[in-house]
């Protein structure tokens, strides 16, 4: 079991963080959110996914008009990403955005800083103060020469430290930037000074394979260390997938337990049987399934035993057969060309 770090918590709408909230997944719309149509389309699929938190960018007068109807259509809360356009921020807030992401570096002004804060105090918006190694102070980066792990975390204490004296507590704080293991210092050396909460992940990961990958590794680390209130995984791909890969990284560390989990042996010489097919099928025919049960896919009997006894349900595949195990026992012989549905129809009638 994995020790959490204790922090305070904090809301974003009706979305706890920190504390004892289990660790929420948050995403990015990728639309222009002046779309209003288009945005909301994907705030649902990435609801139906399983994102608990969504953050849309504002970055023209045409999204800030856009918000209100986003924020009371959404059907999870609204985070409006705000750069260089304070005005903005008070604007998302007057739309009812239930949180704002300011990067302070990029406000300019330390008094609009504290006027943003004083608003979001009255109004009952969180905050996310998010540092990012692309726009540290320029005091920072004298001082430590380029953006390392000590020049983000001192940048995040100072913010954080100025919204307290300032009497505001609902905030968390982000740290970024794409190198995985400064990435994992500088959040580890935060985390030690304060029970802020954290949102994690790793900046600017990339696409594909190699995105989930780094933001695996970086993102893993972290919740391993138990570090971490609130996740986004950052990937150049349909926002879904970002979803997708976040829960997969918390499934994994025991952290999350939302829908179907396989497990699936690697397949060697001793298989018959067309293994990523069948694991192709059952995945698919379940993406709508958030009750947590862990499925075993096995290409023969040498591990099936033991897997199946793990798992809620499995499937130990011979030479034109399968036994379908429950509970760990097995239930039931069946033909290979029918073992996906066979497994489908057991589990359905778990779920
Ligand atoms: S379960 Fe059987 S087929 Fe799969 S890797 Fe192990 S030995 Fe090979």
């Amino acid at each position: 079991m994995i020790e959490r770090r204790k922090t305070r918590q904090i809301k974003v709408g009706n979305v706890p963080i920190g504390g004892d909230a289990p660790i929420v997944v948050q995403s990015m719309t990728s639309t222009k959110t002046r779309d209003v149509e288009k945005t909301l389309l994907q705030i649902e699929d990435l609801h139906r996914a399983g994102c608990e938190i969504v953050r849309v960018a504002v970055p023209h007068e045409e999204d800030v008009l856009a918000l209100e109807e986003i924020v009371k259509k959404s059907p999870i809360p609204v985070i409006a990403d705000i750069h260089f356009a304070p005005s903005y921020a008070f604007r998302a807030m007057e739309a009812g955005t239930h949180g704002i992401r300011i990067n302070p570096g990029n406000i300019g002004k330390e008094e609009v800083v504290r006027e943003i804060v004083e608003e979001a105090r009255l109004r009952g918006v969180a905050v996310r103060i998010g540092v990012n190694s692309g726009s540290l102070e320029k005091d920072l980066l004298e001082k430590y020469g380029y953006p390392k792990a000590e020049a983000l975390a001192e940048s995040a204490l100072r913010w954080s430290e100025k919204f307290e004296k300032w009497g505001f507590s609902n905030f968390k704080v982000s740290i970024k930037g794409s190198d995985v293991l400064e990435n994992v210092r500088a959040n580890t050396i935060f985390a030690s000074e304060t029970d802020i909460p954290l949102h994690i992940g790793i900046t600017e990961a990339g696409w594909g394979n190699k995105g989930m990958i780094k933001s695996a590794v970086g993102i893993g680390i972290l919740l391993y260390r138990g570090i971490g209130d609130t996740v986004r995984v950052s990937l150049t791909d349909d926002p879904v997938v970002e979803v997708e890969t976040a829960y997969e990284i918390l499934k994994s560390l025991g952290l999350r337990r939302k829908g179907i989990e396989i497990v699936a042996c690697p397949t060697c010489g001793r298989i018959e049987v067309d293994l990523p097919k069948v694991i192709d099928e059952v995945e698919a025919s379940l993406r709508h399934v958030d009750k947590p049960l862990k499925v075993a896919i096995m290409g023969c009997v040498v591990n099936a035993i033991g897997e199946a006894r793990e798992a809620d349900i499995g499937l130990a595949c011979g030479k034109g057969f399968a036994w379908i195990f429950k509970e760990g026992k097995p239930i039931r012989k069946v033909d290979e060309k029918e073992m996906g549905k066979e497994l489908l129809s057991e589990i359905e009638k778990m779920v």
